[in-house]
Protein backbone atom coordinates (compact mmCIF):
# COMPACT_ATOMS: atom_id res chain seq x y z
CA UNK A 1 0.00 0.00 0.00
CA UNK A 2 1.40 2.93 -1.30
CA UNK A 3 0.15 6.64 0.52
CA UNK A 4 2.00 8.85 -2.01
CA UNK A 5 2.08 13.36 -0.83
CA UNK A 6 1.54 15.92 -2.60
CA UNK A 7 1.05 14.65 -6.01
CA UNK A 8 -0.38 16.50 -9.04
CA UNK A 9 -4.17 15.45 -9.62
CA UNK A 10 -4.10 16.92 -12.90
CA UNK A 11 -3.75 13.25 -14.84
CA UNK A 12 -6.93 12.57 -12.39
CA UNK A 13 -9.50 14.44 -13.62
CA UNK A 14 -10.32 15.11 -17.57
CA UNK A 15 -11.00 18.85 -16.95
CA UNK A 16 -7.14 18.62 -16.47
CA UNK A 17 -6.66 20.88 -13.62
CA UNK A 18 -3.57 21.08 -11.93
CA UNK A 19 -4.15 20.90 -8.30
CA UNK A 20 -2.73 19.14 -5.95
CA UNK A 21 -3.58 16.25 -3.12
CA UNK A 22 -1.83 16.21 0.42
CA UNK A 23 -1.79 12.67 0.06
CA UNK A 24 -3.20 10.27 -2.64
CA UNK A 25 -3.33 6.31 -2.49
CA UNK A 26 -5.21 3.73 -4.85
CA UNK A 27 -6.91 1.11 -3.16
CA UNK A 28 -7.36 -2.76 -5.00
CA UNK A 29 -9.59 -4.54 -2.23
CA UNK A 30 -11.33 -3.51 0.76
CA UNK A 31 -9.03 -4.60 3.09
CA UNK A 32 -6.47 -1.38 1.25
CA UNK A 33 -9.59 0.44 1.89
CA UNK A 34 -10.31 -0.16 5.23
CA UNK A 35 -6.35 0.10 6.24
CA UNK A 36 -5.90 3.67 4.50
CA UNK A 37 -8.84 5.06 5.81
CA UNK A 38 -8.00 3.63 9.48
CA UNK A 39 -4.87 5.32 8.78
CA UNK A 40 -5.91 8.44 7.68
CA UNK A 41 -8.83 9.08 10.04
CA UNK A 42 -6.57 8.83 13.30
CA UNK A 43 -4.81 11.35 12.17
CA UNK A 44 -6.54 14.97 12.12
CA UNK A 45 -9.56 13.52 10.28
CA UNK A 46 -8.77 15.78 7.24
CA UNK A 47 -11.27 15.08 4.03
CA UNK A 48 -11.46 11.74 2.15
CA UNK A 49 -11.99 12.05 -1.70
CA UNK A 50 -13.26 8.65 -3.66
CA UNK A 51 -12.10 8.98 -6.51
CA UNK A 52 -13.03 7.34 -10.35
CA UNK A 53 -12.06 8.58 -13.77
CA UNK A 54 -12.46 12.44 -12.31
CA UNK A 55 -14.79 13.14 -15.18
CA UNK A 56 -17.32 14.76 -13.38
CA UNK A 57 -15.54 16.63 -10.99
CA UNK A 58 -14.04 19.83 -10.76
CA UNK A 59 -11.18 20.97 -8.37
CA UNK A 60 -10.78 24.71 -7.29
CA UNK A 61 -8.47 24.53 -4.88
CA UNK A 62 -5.93 22.02 -3.36
CA UNK A 63 -6.63 18.92 -1.88
CA UNK A 64 -5.94 19.62 1.51
CA UNK A 65 -6.62 15.50 2.30
CA UNK A 66 -6.49 11.58 0.99
CA UNK A 67 -7.57 11.04 -2.31
CA UNK A 68 -8.16 7.24 -2.23
CA UNK A 69 -7.86 6.55 -5.65
CA UNK A 70 -10.74 3.12 -6.84
CA UNK A 71 -8.59 0.43 -8.35
CA UNK A 72 -11.42 -2.62 -7.78
CA UNK A 73 -11.16 -4.47 -10.49
CA UNK A 74 -12.78 -7.36 -11.92
CA UNK A 75 -16.23 -8.54 -13.64
CA UNK A 76 -18.71 -12.00 -13.04
CA UNK A 77 -21.86 -12.83 -13.86
CA UNK A 78 -23.65 -13.85 -11.00
CA UNK A 79 -27.14 -15.35 -11.54
CA UNK A 80 -29.20 -15.74 -14.91
CA UNK A 81 -33.00 -16.83 -15.64
CA UNK A 82 -34.94 -16.99 -18.97
CA UNK A 83 -34.93 -13.32 -19.70
CA UNK A 84 -32.03 -11.65 -17.81
CA UNK A 85 -28.59 -11.91 -16.48
CA UNK A 86 -27.70 -10.45 -13.72
CA UNK A 87 -23.84 -8.71 -14.16
CA UNK A 88 -21.74 -7.65 -11.28
CA UNK A 89 -18.65 -5.37 -12.37
CA UNK A 90 -15.93 -3.66 -9.53
CA UNK A 91 -16.23 0.45 -9.52
CA UNK A 92 -12.47 0.90 -10.85
CA UNK A 93 -13.95 -0.89 -13.97
CA UNK A 94 -14.12 1.55 -16.82
CA UNK A 95 -17.90 1.99 -17.92
CA UNK A 96 -17.19 1.89 -21.64
CA UNK A 97 -15.00 -1.39 -20.95
CA UNK A 98 -17.75 -2.76 -18.86
CA UNK A 99 -20.24 -1.98 -21.87
CA UNK A 100 -17.98 -3.17 -24.56
CA UNK A 101 -18.06 -6.51 -22.68
CA UNK A 102 -21.37 -6.59 -22.23
CA UNK A 103 -22.00 -6.15 -26.17
CA UNK A 104 -19.19 -9.35 -26.48
CA UNK A 105 -21.53 -11.52 -24.42
CA UNK A 106 -24.48 -10.08 -26.11
CA UNK A 107 -26.24 -8.72 -22.76
CA UNK A 108 -28.42 -6.15 -23.73
CA UNK A 109 -29.33 -2.65 -21.78
CA UNK A 110 -26.32 -0.38 -22.01
CA UNK A 111 -25.37 -0.26 -25.32
CA UNK A 112 -27.22 3.26 -25.94
CA UNK A 113 -24.08 4.27 -22.49
CA UNK A 114 -21.54 3.50 -24.57
CA UNK A 115 -18.18 5.83 -24.31
CA UNK A 116 -19.46 8.05 -21.60
CA UNK A 117 -16.20 8.54 -19.91
CA UNK A 118 -15.50 7.39 -16.04
CA UNK A 119 -15.94 4.18 -13.62
CA UNK A 120 -18.65 2.03 -13.05
CA UNK A 121 -18.61 3.09 -9.32
CA UNK A 122 -19.04 6.62 -10.46
CA UNK A 123 -22.41 5.23 -12.90
CA UNK A 124 -24.82 5.03 -9.84
CA UNK A 125 -23.68 8.46 -8.04
CA UNK A 126 -25.74 10.60 -10.73
CA UNK A 127 -27.68 8.02 -12.18
CA UNK A 128 -25.75 8.70 -15.42
CA UNK A 129 -27.55 8.74 -18.29
CA UNK A 130 -27.84 9.26 -22.26
CA UNK A 131 -29.92 8.96 -25.50
CA UNK A 132 -32.95 7.85 -23.59
CA UNK A 133 -31.11 5.16 -21.47
CA UNK A 134 -30.00 5.63 -17.06
CA UNK A 135 -27.96 3.26 -14.94
CA UNK A 136 -31.88 3.11 -12.97
CA UNK A 137 -32.98 0.86 -16.36
CA UNK A 138 -30.47 -1.52 -15.67
CA UNK A 139 -29.78 -1.44 -11.82
CA UNK A 140 -30.19 -4.15 -9.90
CA UNK A 141 -28.08 -3.56 -6.32
CA UNK A 142 -24.94 -2.28 -5.45
CA UNK A 143 -22.70 -2.74 -2.53
CA UNK A 144 -20.79 0.22 -0.43
CA UNK A 145 -18.78 0.49 1.98
CA UNK A 146 -19.54 2.84 5.00
CA UNK A 147 -16.67 5.08 5.81
CA UNK A 148 -17.47 5.51 9.62
CA UNK A 149 -20.03 2.24 10.24
CA UNK A 150 -16.53 0.33 8.92
CA UNK A 151 -19.79 -1.76 7.34
CA UNK A 152 -20.52 -2.83 3.90
CA UNK A 153 -24.15 -2.11 2.92
CA UNK A 154 -26.47 -3.73 -0.11
CA UNK A 155 -28.40 -0.80 -1.82
CA UNK A 156 -31.70 -2.07 -4.03
CA UNK A 157 -33.18 0.12 -6.21
CA UNK A 158 -35.65 1.77 -4.30
CA UNK A 159 -32.51 2.29 -1.90
CA UNK A 160 -30.74 4.35 -4.32
CA UNK A 161 -33.92 6.57 -4.83
CA UNK A 162 -32.33 7.59 -8.70
CA UNK A 163 -33.40 10.86 -9.97
CA UNK A 164 -32.66 12.68 -12.84
CA UNK A 165 -28.72 12.77 -12.63
CA UNK A 166 -29.22 11.95 -8.91
CA UNK A 167 -29.07 9.47 -6.37
CA UNK A 168 -28.75 9.25 -2.68
CA UNK A 169 -25.46 9.21 -2.29
CA UNK A 170 -25.02 12.44 -4.52
CA UNK A 171 -26.73 14.16 -1.67
CA UNK A 172 -28.17 12.78 1.49
CA UNK A 173 -25.04 10.19 1.83
CA UNK A 174 -22.80 12.71 0.42
CA UNK A 175 -19.67 11.29 1.47
CA UNK A 176 -20.34 8.58 3.56
CA UNK A 177 -19.59 5.28 1.31
CA UNK A 178 -17.59 3.98 -1.21
CA UNK A 179 -18.99 1.71 -3.97
CA UNK A 180 -17.67 -1.14 -4.06
CA UNK A 181 -19.23 -2.94 -6.86
CA UNK A 182 -22.72 -2.46 -9.12
CA UNK A 183 -24.78 -5.50 -10.20
CA UNK A 184 -26.71 -4.67 -13.42
CA UNK A 185 -29.56 -6.44 -14.71
CA UNK A 186 -29.23 -7.29 -19.09
CA UNK A 187 -31.69 -8.43 -20.88
CA UNK A 188 -30.90 -11.77 -22.83
CA UNK A 189 -33.12 -10.83 -25.64
CA UNK A 190 -32.32 -6.96 -26.52
CA UNK A 191 -35.22 -4.05 -26.49
CA UNK A 192 -33.61 -2.06 -29.20
CA UNK A 193 -34.40 2.10 -28.65
CA UNK A 194 -33.40 3.86 -31.04
CA UNK A 195 -35.68 6.62 -30.97
CA UNK A 196 -33.68 9.20 -29.12
CA UNK A 197 -31.74 11.78 -30.45
CA UNK A 198 -29.88 10.76 -33.68
CA UNK A 199 -29.42 7.05 -33.47
CA UNK A 200 -32.24 6.16 -36.46
CA UNK A 201 -30.25 8.39 -38.67
CA UNK A 202 -26.95 7.63 -37.43
CA UNK A 203 -27.90 3.55 -38.33
CA UNK A 204 -28.92 4.78 -41.38
CA UNK A 205 -26.32 6.57 -42.67
CA UNK A 206 -23.75 3.27 -41.40
CA UNK A 207 -26.51 1.13 -43.46
CA UNK A 208 -27.10 -0.69 -41.26
CA UNK A 209 -29.59 -3.43 -42.39
CA UNK A 210 -30.22 -5.56 -38.98
CA UNK A 211 -30.13 -3.74 -35.83
CA UNK A 212 -28.37 -5.30 -33.05
CA UNK A 213 -26.77 -3.75 -29.60
CA UNK A 214 -23.08 -3.81 -31.14
CA UNK A 215 -24.84 -1.71 -34.14
CA UNK A 216 -26.30 0.94 -31.70
CA UNK A 217 -23.42 1.09 -29.20
CA UNK A 218 -21.41 2.19 -32.24
CA UNK A 219 -23.76 4.71 -33.49
CA UNK A 220 -23.83 6.11 -29.93
CA UNK A 221 -20.26 6.63 -30.03
CA UNK A 222 -20.08 7.96 -34.03
CA UNK A 223 -22.92 10.32 -32.42
CA UNK A 224 -21.15 11.11 -29.44
CA UNK A 225 -17.51 11.58 -30.69
CA UNK A 226 -19.21 14.03 -33.41
CA UNK A 227 -20.94 15.99 -30.69
CA UNK A 228 -18.82 16.14 -27.77
CA UNK A 229 -15.03 17.25 -27.17
CA UNK A 230 -12.81 15.08 -26.46
CA UNK A 231 -10.95 14.96 -22.31
CA UNK A 232 -8.15 13.92 -24.08
CA UNK A 233 -8.14 17.03 -26.59
CA UNK A 234 -9.86 19.73 -24.48
CA UNK A 235 -10.45 19.76 -20.93
CA UNK A 236 -13.89 19.02 -19.76
CA UNK A 237 -16.57 17.31 -17.60
CA UNK A 238 -19.16 16.81 -20.07
CA UNK A 239 -22.47 18.88 -19.71
CA UNK A 240 -21.70 21.18 -16.92
CA UNK A 241 -25.40 21.63 -16.15
CA UNK A 242 -28.27 19.69 -15.52
CA UNK A 243 -31.47 20.92 -17.78
CA UNK A 244 -33.59 22.41 -15.58
CA UNK A 245 -37.14 21.90 -14.66
CA UNK A 246 -40.20 24.25 -14.48
CA UNK A 247 -44.05 24.10 -13.60
CA UNK A 248 -45.93 23.92 -17.18
CA UNK A 249 -47.85 27.22 -16.39
CA UNK A 250 -44.41 28.98 -16.11
CA UNK A 251 -43.07 27.55 -19.46
CA UNK A 252 -46.31 28.77 -21.18
CA UNK A 253 -45.26 32.09 -19.92
CA UNK A 254 -41.78 31.67 -21.01
CA UNK A 255 -42.74 30.25 -24.12
CA UNK A 256 -45.11 33.30 -25.12
CA UNK A 257 -41.78 35.07 -24.27
CA UNK A 258 -39.44 33.07 -26.08
CA UNK A 259 -41.65 31.35 -28.94
CA UNK A 260 -38.68 29.07 -30.21
CA UNK A 261 -37.46 27.72 -26.39
CA UNK A 262 -37.41 24.04 -26.47
CA UNK A 263 -39.33 22.01 -23.70
CA UNK A 264 -40.45 18.61 -22.86
CA UNK A 265 -43.44 18.24 -20.68
CA UNK A 266 -43.12 14.87 -18.14
CA UNK A 267 -46.36 13.23 -16.13
CA UNK A 268 -45.83 15.47 -12.96
CA UNK A 269 -46.92 18.73 -14.26
CA UNK A 270 -43.24 20.06 -15.34
CA UNK A 271 -41.78 20.75 -18.51
CA UNK A 272 -38.29 20.05 -18.90
CA UNK A 273 -36.28 23.08 -20.50
CA UNK A 274 -32.61 22.72 -22.61
CA UNK A 275 -30.04 24.08 -20.44
CA UNK A 276 -27.60 24.33 -23.89
CA UNK A 277 -30.61 26.58 -25.27
CA UNK A 278 -30.44 28.75 -22.55
CA UNK A 279 -26.83 29.13 -22.20
CA UNK A 280 -26.60 29.21 -26.10
CA UNK A 281 -29.58 32.49 -25.57
CA UNK A 282 -27.44 34.10 -23.28
CA UNK A 283 -25.24 34.50 -25.54
CA UNK A 284 -22.16 32.38 -24.32
CA UNK A 285 -21.33 29.57 -26.80
CA UNK A 286 -17.86 30.15 -28.14
CA UNK A 287 -17.02 32.49 -24.93
CA UNK A 288 -13.76 32.21 -23.86
CA UNK A 289 -11.92 33.71 -20.99
CA UNK A 290 -8.10 33.54 -20.66
CA UNK A 291 -8.11 29.60 -21.24
CA UNK A 292 -11.62 28.77 -19.81
CA UNK A 293 -14.42 28.94 -22.19
CA UNK A 294 -17.97 27.63 -23.00
CA UNK A 295 -17.53 25.23 -26.15
CA UNK A 296 -18.44 26.05 -29.53
CA UNK A 297 -20.25 23.50 -30.51
CA UNK A 298 -22.02 22.65 -26.97
CA UNK A 299 -22.98 25.36 -24.58
CA UNK A 300 -23.38 23.09 -21.96
CA UNK A 301 -19.99 22.05 -21.95
CA UNK A 302 -17.61 24.09 -20.40
CA UNK A 303 -13.90 23.85 -20.88
CA UNK A 304 -10.31 23.94 -19.87
CA UNK A 305 -8.27 24.95 -23.54
CA UNK A 306 -4.73 24.49 -21.34
CA UNK A 307 -4.11 26.18 -18.21
CA UNK A 308 -7.57 27.24 -16.72
CA UNK A 309 -7.52 26.91 -12.94
CA UNK A 310 -10.80 25.47 -11.70
CA UNK A 311 -11.42 28.82 -9.98
CA UNK A 312 -11.91 30.61 -13.73
CA UNK A 313 -14.02 27.42 -15.24
CA UNK A 314 -16.10 27.93 -11.86
CA UNK A 315 -16.28 31.77 -11.48
CA UNK A 316 -17.69 31.14 -15.50
CA UNK A 317 -20.24 28.75 -14.31
CA UNK A 318 -21.55 31.59 -11.93
CA UNK A 319 -21.87 34.39 -14.58
CA UNK A 320 -23.84 31.74 -16.70
CA UNK A 321 -25.68 30.86 -14.23
CA UNK A 322 -26.16 34.57 -12.92
CA UNK A 323 -27.32 35.62 -16.72
CA UNK A 324 -29.70 32.59 -17.30
CA UNK A 325 -31.28 33.66 -14.30
CA UNK A 326 -31.43 37.16 -15.16
CA UNK A 327 -32.97 36.45 -18.97
CA UNK A 328 -35.01 33.70 -18.20
CA UNK A 329 -35.70 33.22 -14.22
CA UNK A 330 -34.45 29.98 -14.31
CA UNK A 331 -32.14 28.53 -12.33
CA UNK A 332 -29.60 26.23 -13.41
CA UNK A 333 -27.86 23.84 -11.60
CA UNK A 334 -24.34 22.50 -11.18
CA UNK A 335 -23.76 18.97 -12.47
CA UNK A 336 -19.98 18.95 -12.26
CA UNK A 337 -19.27 17.99 -8.74
CA UNK A 338 -17.32 21.47 -7.84
CA UNK A 339 -14.50 19.83 -4.64
C1 LIG B 1 -16.91 14.04 -22.52
C2 LIG B 1 -17.83 13.66 -21.37
C3 LIG B 1 -19.10 13.20 -21.65
C4 LIG B 1 -19.96 12.83 -20.61
N1 LIG B 1 -21.20 12.37 -20.91
C5 LIG B 1 -22.04 11.98 -19.94
C6 LIG B 1 -23.33 11.48 -20.26
O1 LIG B 1 -23.70 11.34 -21.41
N2 LIG B 1 -24.15 11.15 -19.23
C7 LIG B 1 -23.76 11.25 -17.93
O2 LIG B 1 -24.57 10.92 -17.04
N3 LIG B 1 -22.54 11.72 -17.60
C8 LIG B 1 -21.66 12.08 -18.56
N4 LIG B 1 -20.43 12.57 -18.24
C9 LIG B 1 -20.06 12.72 -16.83
C10 LIG B 1 -19.24 11.55 -16.26
O3 LIG B 1 -18.63 10.82 -17.27
C11 LIG B 1 -20.11 10.59 -15.43
O4 LIG B 1 -20.76 11.30 -14.41
C12 LIG B 1 -19.28 9.45 -14.82
O5 LIG B 1 -20.14 8.53 -14.21
C13 LIG B 1 -18.26 9.94 -13.79
O6 LIG B 1 -17.46 8.83 -13.47
P1 LIG B 1 -16.03 9.01 -12.81
O7 LIG B 1 -15.55 7.65 -12.45
O8 LIG B 1 -15.16 9.79 -13.70
O9 LIG B 1 -16.40 9.82 -11.50
P2 LIG B 1 -15.51 10.91 -10.75
O10 LIG B 1 -15.50 12.17 -11.54
O11 LIG B 1 -14.21 10.33 -10.36
O12 LIG B 1 -16.40 11.13 -9.45
C14 LIG B 1 -17.66 11.75 -9.52
C15 LIG B 1 -18.26 11.80 -8.11
O13 LIG B 1 -18.53 10.48 -7.66
C16 LIG B 1 -17.77 10.17 -6.49
N5 LIG B 1 -17.34 8.78 -6.65
C17 LIG B 1 -16.69 8.25 -7.71
N6 LIG B 1 -16.52 6.93 -7.53
C18 LIG B 1 -17.05 6.62 -6.33
C19 LIG B 1 -17.20 5.42 -5.57
N7 LIG B 1 -16.73 4.25 -6.01
N8 LIG B 1 -17.82 5.48 -4.36
C20 LIG B 1 -18.30 6.65 -3.90
N9 LIG B 1 -18.19 7.82 -4.56
C21 LIG B 1 -17.59 7.80 -5.77
C22 LIG B 1 -16.63 11.16 -6.46
O14 LIG B 1 -16.17 11.39 -5.14
C23 LIG B 1 -17.29 12.39 -7.07
O15 LIG B 1 -18.06 13.07 -6.12
C24 LIG B 1 -19.53 12.93 -19.26
C25 LIG B 1 -18.23 13.40 -19.00
C26 LIG B 1 -17.39 13.75 -20.04
C27 LIG B 1 -16.00 14.21 -19.73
Amino acid sequence: MLIQENISLKPYNTFGIDVFAKSFAPFANVNELQELLALHTSNLKPPTLILGGGSNILFTKNFDGLVLKNALKGIELVQEDADHVYVKAAAGEQWHSFVLHCIDKNYAGVENLSLIPGNVGASPMQNIGAYGVEIKDVFHELEAYHIHDKKVVTFSLNDCAFGYRESVFKKKYKDEFVILNVTYKLNKQPIFNTSYGAIEQELEQMQVKEVSIRNISQAVINIRSSKLPNPKEIGNAGSFFKNPKVENPKFQLLQDEFPSMPGYADKDGYTKLAAGWLIEQCGWKGFRKNDAGCHAKQALVLVNYGHATGKEIYDLSEDILQSVKAKFDVQLEREVNII
